[in-house]
């Protein structure tokens, strides 16, 4: 049926036409004319369709995808030919669903027939002169229910909503460059808990309404869950760093007695067919880059992070087995006394050797179990092996030395750290001159105080303590004053790795000369060479560990020392 009406008619037709379509999902009038073969195009949602049946479904879809809307200005164009008449309908549509303005070029392409016109096509097109993703809040939002877009809290997007947004802006301008950027605020505990959660509150609250106020013509604000916040923005030269600097402003300016420090990850679009969510993932990859690390507040995420990450989980989901395999093994590596090569005790080294036989070094799933806490269960069932090899031994009436073992800086943390201790050591019946605790140098500098209440516990309780790796940060010099120890355990190699000019040998030297100034026993590790050697003797060391006197070596081997 076509319209039988005259050229100059149709552009009210139209309009009226488009109107009802977004107030109220009525589309007679027009829909009535089209033609048999009639298309429907939509560019922005990349939708193409073909005949009268699929046109109507299409003319749906476009309201339900918007409505509720209202429409707060409707303007036309007519184009025509002898045969063709096109009206080019603007409209601005505030969609209640999407909570935006968004402007719309509508256009119905006519064909003149013997009884009038007929339509033979429909295209949609995001308004792209006047396209706008700024939020609209009418008053009367609530009674359509869409409030659960929002976190109420801030007023930021949620979670869903700034996935779909971000989804929706991503598909409107395929050709457009985006970047996903996370925010965390750092230690943002300690902030609740020093200042009181209303600070706490406060803070999120005032970050919400900067993060809400930028004025970027493509941006998306939303907040995850606590601290974690998420935007996303067209890409430009420098954008990324300006908005990261400005927002590292704003928390300054946030009063209160704290450095409020942003760490940020920054995910720059690459691939646009990816899940928004899994976009913020990786953002969140590389802001756990530097989540923690005082002296870096921002990544951008590389792929090889998102290797690395798979390799970790893999590694940290493997651990229950690998215990229950018993896929760990105890080495250990002896200590020597330096003037005549004899042994005087050992280290205990873990060494994983999983299913298909390959070894997997310490140095990397030590740092990995570290990242989830989870290096404690192996320590202490290194400690427990440690134990029981010593029992062994006392019954086969050897000559026992001490062996030291390694406890990570988590493992400080554990209020119960010297119960667990002692009942290990008393599980075994081990005197505990024989069972010493190394602990790393760079556990001091992380949080001092608690390190050196958790040391005087455990010396208060009778076990013996090894600062680990000392010299690792040159400021642990001045720590020997403040911190009671039993032996300093200095580590040769980095020593010199960080210097070349032979100022390293002086250092070790003044080390060694001040230790025992402070009646400090120290022993040196990592000991490779006849060089060093001569070095430590000069410089009047009495005990080494190193590969140049033996690597770490099976209990079996250890035992024939003995
Ligand atoms: P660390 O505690 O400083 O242990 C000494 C490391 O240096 C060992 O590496 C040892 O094999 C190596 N080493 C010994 N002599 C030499 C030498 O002359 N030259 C060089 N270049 N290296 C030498 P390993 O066994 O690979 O362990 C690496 C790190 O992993 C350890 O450093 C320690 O921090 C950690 N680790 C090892 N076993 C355990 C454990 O049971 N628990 C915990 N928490 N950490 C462990
Ligand atoms: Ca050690
Ligand atoms: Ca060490």
């Amino acid at each position: 049926m076509a319209l039988s009406v005259g050229k100059e008619e149709l552009q009210g037709i139209t309009e009226n036409f488009v109107e009802k379509l977004f107030t109220k999902g009525i589309f007679d009038g027009v829909s009535v004319a089209l033609a048999e073969d009639v298309i429907g195009f939509s560019p922005s949602i990349h939708r193409f369709c073909y005949g009268r049946w699929d046109v109507k479904h299409f003319l749906q879809d476009e309201y339900e995808r918007l409505a509720p809307c209202g429409i707060s200005q409707i303007n036309s164009l007519c184009f025509n030919t002898v045969e063709n008449v096109s009206i080019e309908v603007h409209v601005t549509v505030s969609s209640m669903k999407l909570r935006k303005l968004i402007m719309l070029s509508i256009t119905v392409m006519y064909k003149k027939v013997l009884e009038g016109y007929i339509v033979v096509g429909i295209n949609i097109a995001l308004d792209s002169d006047h396209r706008t993703y700024k939020e609209i809040t009418p008053p009367d939002m609530d009674q359509y229910g869409y409030f659960s877009a929002y976190d109420n809290f801030t007023g930021l997007l949620n979670r869903e909503a700034f996935c779909s947004r971000t989804t929706d802006m991503l598909a409107d301008y395929p050709h457009k460059n985006f970047d996903i950027l996370r925010i965390n605020i750092e230690r943002f505990k300690v902030i609740n808990e020093v200042f009181g959660e209303v600070q706490g509150d406060k803070l999120l609250k005032y970050l919400g309404n900067f993060l809400k106020s930028i004025d970027l013509k493509l941006y998306l604000a939303g907040r995850l869950y606590a601290d974690n916040f998420v935007v996303c923005f067209e890409s430009a030269d420098g954008e990324a760093e300006r908005l990261m600097r400005t927002l590292q402003v704003v928390a300054n300016s946030f009063e209160i007695n704290h450095h409020t420090m942003l760490t940020f990850g920054l995910y720059k679009i690459e691939d646009k067919t990816i899940p928004v969510n899994k976009m913020i993932e990786r953002a969140n990859i590389a802001l756990n880059q530097v989540k923690g690390n005082h002296r870096i507040s921002h990544c951008v995420y590389e792929e090889k992070m998102w290797d690395r990450m798979l390799m970790e989980q893999k590694i940290m989901n493997a651990l229950d087995s690998a215990l229950e395999n018993k896929e760990f093994l105890l080495m250990l590596q002896p200590k020597y006394e330096l003037e005549n090569e004899t042994v005087i005790g050992s280290e205990a080294l873990v060494r994983w050797i999983n299913k298909d036989g390959r070894s997997i070094s310490p140095g990397v799933f030590v740092p990995i179990f570290e990242k989830n806490g989870s290096i404690y269960e192996l320590d202490k069932f290194m400690w427990e092996s440690v134990c029981q090899q010593i029992r062994t031994w006392l019954n086969e009436g050897k000559e026992v030395k001490p062996v030291s073992v390694n406890v990570s800086r988590i493992d400080l943390y554990d209020p119960d750290l010297v119960d667990v201790l002692n009942s290990i050591v008393n599980k075994y019946d081990i005197p505990k001159r024989l069972f010493e605790l190394e602990i790393t140098e760079s556990a001091y500098i992380g949080d001092p105080h608690m390190i050196i209440s958790v040391i005087d516990n455990l010396r208060r309780e009778g076990f013996c303590i090894l600062m680990d790796d000392f010299g690792s940060g040159y400021s642990s010099l001045n720590m020997l004053k403040d911190i009671y120890i039993d032996i300093l355990k200095i580590d040769m190699g980095f020593l010199q790795r960080t210097d070349r000019t032979g100022r390293g040998n002086n250092i070790l030297s003044a080390v060694v000369r001040m230790a025992e100034q402070l009646n400090l026993p120290t022993i040196v590790e990592g000991v490779e060479t006849k060089e060093q050697v001569d070095l430590l003797k000069s410089i009047g060391c009495n005990w080494v560990q190193g590969f140049y006197f033996s690597q770490p070596i099976t209990v079996e081997a250890f035992a024939e020392t003995m």
